[in-house]
């Protein structure tokens, strides 16, 4: 979105990243300290998010997760609902209905998400960097500490501020590794020695460096350079999405505040302190526009509020707008995009609910068995064998059984005859159905099984059984 201030310079700014040097190096952000109301909820608001994500892996609802993502076995559990490999479409609906909502939330709200939500901000602004401060200072000493030789003060406060950075690492790392795998097997992990569990030790290792990396070094680059959402801002925000944007109507011409009243008076609201600037972790002017580099982190306007305040002047220069509303003075929230948005969204939602009312609580798959046609029996008889997966999503025992629907077909079950799954178990077996040769009709025919669960039929399951016809 293109900042319609005629008094600004041209958009130059757009060209590089505020982040990397001309040699292509890191410019090093060091944000001001930041206080404030907005800081202040946000702060709160953390320590809500952070809480649930911290307890999420030990919540259980009788007696199981009540969230797990556990991509490997391909079972996840949303709100103490199962989904199992066979559910994959629900999934995929899911992840549908997220995406088109975080998109309409987008295209109304900007990047609020960004701001106040996400894991990679709170973890940073909310955790990590008031780690800093705590330890090295405000933007100026740590300016100071890092241009230093390796003195004692230096050694000492690098590696106080590490330590507790690696033990934070640690403790995300076991909080992530419990979403994927469960948090007994997280246990057992850290009981056990690493040989015992070598692929999950190592997993926690790759996930600590991988945090620590992010949080001490990487930081804002995550936001500007790897996240896809924070890239797609420019294809999702209009004039009308609400933003963290200056007032440029009220503030420019900018200027520090003239002793002469006249020369005062032909200037707009900024002083030009460069405060919001100072306060951003991402290293940008709020003043050039809407950037792709703002996270919406709120930092500015805190701090702007406070120069306001001291210069008797009406607070929210730099504010929660909409271009239209800086632009224009009118907003309009409700938009043709995001009726459209709405409407695909209600549609997602209602063919999701439709799909999981239908959904079974057993998945059954029969399939022949590979390399086999069928056998030659006595008596005239013809049979085939095939290979059955059941999977119980419920987490209460079923009995499962397998009827031909035509009575002529016997079914033999080979192997482990008990077909009574406990919950959520996954039980692999194989049967034979047998048939008079006298009742081929045709090499190859197609037969149907009668699904049941605990004595009723749920579904109906076709497949096809081959043998020699009689001449
Ligand atoms: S903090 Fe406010 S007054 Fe100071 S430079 Fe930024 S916009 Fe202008
Ligand atoms: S411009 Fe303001 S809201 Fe955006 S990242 Fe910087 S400080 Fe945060």
């Amino acid at each position: 979105m293109a900042n319609k201030n005629e008094n600004l310079q041209p958009e130059k700014f757009r060209d590089s990243l505020g982040t990397v040097n001309k040699e292509g190096g890191r410019n090093w952000v060091y944000p001001k300290k930041v206080s404030g109301k907005f800081y202040q909820w946000r702060t709160y608001f953390s320590w809500l998010l952070l809480g649930i994500l911290f307890a999420g892996p030990f919540i259980q609802v009788n007696g199981r997760p009540w969230l797990l993502f556990n991509i490997f076995e391909r079972k996840f559990i949303i709100f103490g609902a199962v989904f199992w490999p066979q559910d994959t479409y629900l999934l995929i609906f899911l992840l549908l209905i997220f995406v088109v909502f975080i998109i309409l939330f987008t295209v109304v709200f900007g990047r609020v998400f960004c701001g106040w939500a996400c894991p990679q901000t709170l973890f940073m602004e909310m955790v990590f960097r008031k780690i800093e401060y705590w330890i090295e200072g405000d933007a100026n000493q740590q300016r100071k500490l890092n241009a230093m030789p390796w003195n004692g003060e230096k050694v000492r406060k690098k590696t106080l501020k590490m330590s507790i950075f690696i033990l934070i690492s640690l403790l995300i790392s076991h909080t992530v590794m419990a979403y994927l795998i469960g948090i007994d097997q997280v246990k057992e992990i850290v009981m056990q020695p690493p040989t015992e569990n070598l692929a999950g030790f190592l997993g926690l290792i790759a996930f600590t460096g991988i945090f620590l990396f992010v949080f001490s070094w990487f930081r804002e680059q995550a936001c500007i350079v790897v996240c896809p959402y924070g890239r797609l801002q420019g294809v999702m925000l209009d004039n009308q999405s609400i933003n963290v944007s200056y007032d440029y109507v009220r503030g420019e011409p900018r200027g520090p505040i003239r002793k002469n009243k006249q020369e005062d008076q032909a200037l707009g609201d900024c002083i030009d302190c460069t405060l919001c600037v100072q306060v951003c972790p991402t290293g940008i002017d709020i003043r050039n526009g809407v950037q792709m580099e703002c996270v919406n982190c709120t930092a500015c306007m805190d701090a702007c509020d406070e120069v306001m305040e001291k210069v008797e002047r009406p607070k929210g220069l730099i504010r929660y707008a909409s271009e239209n509303s800086i632009q224009k003075g009118t907003s309009k929230l409700i938009t043709g995009r995001v009726k459209a948005y709405s409407a695909i969204l209600l549609l997602l939602i209602s063919g999701f609910v439709g799909l999981l009312s239908t959904r079974t609580d057993l998945g059954a798959t029969v399939t022949r068995f590979r390399g086999m046609t069928y056998q030659e029996r006595e008596g005239d008889k013809i049979s085939n064998l095939y290979e059955l997966t059941l999977i119980n999503k419920t987490f209460e025992q079923q009995e499962v059984d397998l009827v031909p629907e035509d009575p002529t077909i016997t079914l033999e079950r080979v192997g482990d005859t008990d077909w009574n799954l406990e919950g959520q178990t996954k039980f692999e077996g194989r049967f034979f159905l047998v048939k008079a040769q006298a009742d081929m009709q045709v090499p190859q025919e197609s037969i149907v099984l009668l699904l049941q669960q605990n004595g009723e039929t749920i579904d109906e399951i076709e497949t096809n059984f081959m043998g020699p016809v009689k001449k």
